[in-house]
């Protein structure tokens, strides 16, 4: 998708600090981070959000999970991290290429509070 944000970043035509890239995929510390780390991993493949994958994309998924925990090491979050993918709008999902965010680094609450 040539107008695509996330696409334009992957092909280097927007600039982002990016903290990691093969062939595949793309790593990049968000713009407006809610965390100390908060970065996002992103299929070099656009897809719009997660309700397009299929079986086909099993194999790239399961690499981008992996790596999640790998890059969340390398910057710095050996105690853990936060995955969040947020899917269509009624997930809350803004910028429409899947994208895996890490965050953490902070006092991450509980992400579901309950009375
Ligand atoms: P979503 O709400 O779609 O799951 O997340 C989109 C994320 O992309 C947001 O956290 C937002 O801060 C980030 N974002 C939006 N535009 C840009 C940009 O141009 N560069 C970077 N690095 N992040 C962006
Ligand atoms: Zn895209």
């Amino acid at each position: 998708m040539s107008d695509c944000l996330f696409c334009k970043i992957a092909r280097g035509e927007i600039p982002s600090r990016k903290v990691y890239e093969d062939d595949e995929v793309f790593a990049f510390h968000d713009i407006n981070p809610v965390a100390p780390v908060h970065f996002m991993l992103i299929p070099k493949l656009h897809l719009d959000s997660l309700a397009q994958a299929d079986e086909a994309h099993s194999a790239l998924l399961g690499k981008m999970l992996v790596l999640a925990s790998r890059l969340a090491c390398e910057q710095g979050l050996e105690n853990g991290f936060r995955t969040v993918i947020n899917t269509g709008k009624g997930g809350g999902q803004e910028v429409f290429h899947l994208h895996i965010h890490v965050i953490g680094g902070g006092n991450i609450p509980p992400m579901v509070k309950r009375s």
